[in-house]
């Protein structure tokens, strides 16, 4: 490696910031999901006329050493904002940048108001600049850095930590400090084999966890950004994609490339879609870990649950942005060849089933919450789950996910059963067995209502009182009680001497409004002999109004 003296650096340094040798480079970081520019380091080099090009490595050092760094530091954030003007001027997106401060700067000057000065004078916005820190810097004197931290989030500067596991203390830099951003370094990990794997996974999964958004640098390969966004790390940098490069290079770079820039109004949606676990087992309900039986954790399962992100533009605009193995393979078995063929039939599709989706989705939108329903495709009973993870006013991201049941029926000589099955789901919005007594609800059948599956797993009695209280409208709960009333069904059936009862209530739809519903009760003489079931009735419900809620 080339030697410099100590005292070049030195004696030269005033004179390189003067003369413009020394500059800030640039390298994009990009938004995994979207391969769109997130945001970009500024990093420091010295183009000397006699010495050449000088890596930081030979200069940073020294400037420390010599106190002078923070000089270095402010200088590297005006060329930032002398870049970000240029960009504002050219009508180029403005994204973020990052300047890498060194623990030293803070013993040289106030950083904060140091930092906020040059921004005034260049009228840029504090949200434009992150502040990335090495982890060692926060070793010592935690309450003095975590007063300086805290400082600089109240005036709106986003803090990474930088080279996160290159220390001896990153666990106890994580726990004392509160940071935006992860940044692990992947030249850290010797190989990209099967152990730094799951270190890696594990970092993000625990990033995750604590709310902490991850960041990759030093990707060079292909394999290492599959693996990457396979395990939902949010953000990449690295030689796979650019190299650091100078100012005017980088904004030709953006204009010439198309190298596309993420809309700065967007940034709050991608942190609310990078919060998802893709490792978690249960990835919509759940962002912690999950302690199976065998004492694996969650974050380690090999088959983590399905998961895919669609993100929906308009009626007809849906993209699929992500999907693991086993959303893929849930896809297969309900007939779609492939995820896309899913995606094209709910943009092209005016099919009867799909509305029913829709509904869905609408629903979860509606209310954020996890929105599970029961549906039937060639063959084969499923369960689709959507919850809404973050939304702007021009887009949503649902998070989905799919279980199927039976998948092994033969679907080529299920076609009947496939029409029967259909015409029964169209008719009733909801059937559920029931076994009065034992006050057990058997099963739910399915339910395209979007009722809470919690109801089935309670005894039958405290169910019908929930259902009650959540779903049917005050003025009829007495009556709906009496209706359902599970020990007295029987003898009021035989009474009748009629097979079945019904009733009208008003019952909640997706949208929040009460519709009339007929219910009806029906003894089942299926003659099943399952262990300890005594006699079964059928629940059904069914829309009374003509557009089906
Ligand atoms: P850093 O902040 O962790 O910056 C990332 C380093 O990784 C940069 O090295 C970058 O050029 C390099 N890099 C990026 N992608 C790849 C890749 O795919 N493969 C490989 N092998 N390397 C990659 P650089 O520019 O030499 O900077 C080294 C360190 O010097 C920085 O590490 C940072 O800690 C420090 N530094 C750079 N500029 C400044 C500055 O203006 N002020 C201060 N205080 N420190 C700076
Ligand atoms: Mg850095
Ligand atoms: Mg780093």
């Amino acid at each position: 490696m080339l030697q410099i003296d100590e005292q070049f650096i030195v004696d030269n340094f005033d004179k390189a910031l003067a003369n413009g040798s020394i500059k800030a480079y640039y390298q994009p970081v990009i938004r995994t999901l979207t391969e769109k520019i997130c945001s970009v380091e500024a990093l420091a080099r010295w183009q000397d006329p006699v010495m050449g090009l000088l890596s930081p490595f030979l200069f940073i050092n020294v400037l420390e050493k010599y106190r002078l760094i923070h000089k270095l530091d402010l200088y590297i954030l005006e060329n930032i904002c002398v870049t970000y003007n240029e960009m504002k001027s050219k009508g180029l997106p403005l994204h973020p940048f990052s300047i890498n401060l060194s623990r030293l700067d803070f013993d040289e000057v106030d950083m904060l108001k140091a930092i906020s000065d040059i921004l005034k004078k260049y009228d840029v916005p504090s949200k434009a600049i992150h502040i990335e820190i090495t982890e060692s810097v926060m070793l010592d004197n935690t309450a003095y850095f975590r007063r300086i931290f805290d400082s600089f989030h109240d005036a709106g500067f986003a803090i990474f930590m930088d080279d996160f596991g290159s220390g001896y203390s990153s666990l106890n830099v994580l726990k004392d400090y509160s940071f935006d951003v992860l940044k692990i370094d992947m030249r850290f990990l010797s190989d990209i084999g099967s152990r730094s794997k799951k270190i890696l996974a594990s970092v993000v999964n625990m990033a995750k966890a604590i709310g902490i958004h991850t960041l990759a640098e030093g990707v060079e390969t292909k394999e290492q950004m599959t693996f990457l966004r396979n395990i939902g790390c949010e953000m990449l940098q690295g030689y796979y994609y650019a190299k650091p490069m100078d100012g005017e290079l980088y904004v030709q770079y953006l204009s010439d490339t198309g190298f596309q820039v993420e809309d700065p109004e967007e940034h709050h949606y991608w942190n609310d879609v990078g919060q998802i676990n893709f490792l978690s087992p249960d990835p919509l309900t759940e962002n912690d870990f999950v302690e199976a039986e065998n004492g694996d954790y969650g974050f380690i399962r090999e088959n983590a649950a399905a998961l895919a992100l669609i993100e929906q533009s308009g009626p007809q605009h849906v993209e699929l942005l992500y999907e693991n193995q086993a959303f893929a393979t849930g896809l297969q078995k309900i007939g779609f060849r492939c995820s896309q063929d899913m995606i094209t039939a709910i943009n092209e599709t005016e099919a009867a089933y799909y509305p029913n989706m829709d509904e869905q989705v609408n629903f979860s939108i509606k209310t954020g919450k996890v929105i599970k329903e029961d549906h039937f495709l060639n063959g084969v009973y499923f369960t689709y789950f959507t919850k809404c993870i973050a939304q702007t006013d021009k887009k949503v991201m649902l998070a989905a996910s799919i279980q199927t049941y039976g998948s092994n029926v033969d679907t080529s000589s299920n076609e009947m059963f496939d029409v029967y099955s259909r015409a029964i789901i169209d008719t009733y919005d909801h059937i559920t067995l029931m076994d009065p007594e034992h006050n057990r609800v058997t099963a739910r059948v399915y339910s395209k209502q979007g009722y809470s599956p919690d109801y089935s797993n309670m005894p039958l009695d405290v169910a019908l009182r929930n259902f009650a209280n959540e779903e049917v409208i005050e003025t009829e709960k007495a009556a709906f009680l009496a209706f359902t009333d599970p020990p007295t069904l029987r003898h009021r059936m035989a009474e009748g001497k009629c097979r079945f009862l019904h009733q009208t209530f008003n019952l909640k739809c997706p949208d929040g409004s009460f519709r009339p519903k007929d219910i009806r009760i029906t003894k089942l003489y299926l003659g099943i002999d399952i262990n300890g079931v005594g006699e079964m009735f059928m629940l059904t419900m069914q829309s009374i109004t003509e557009d089906g809620n």
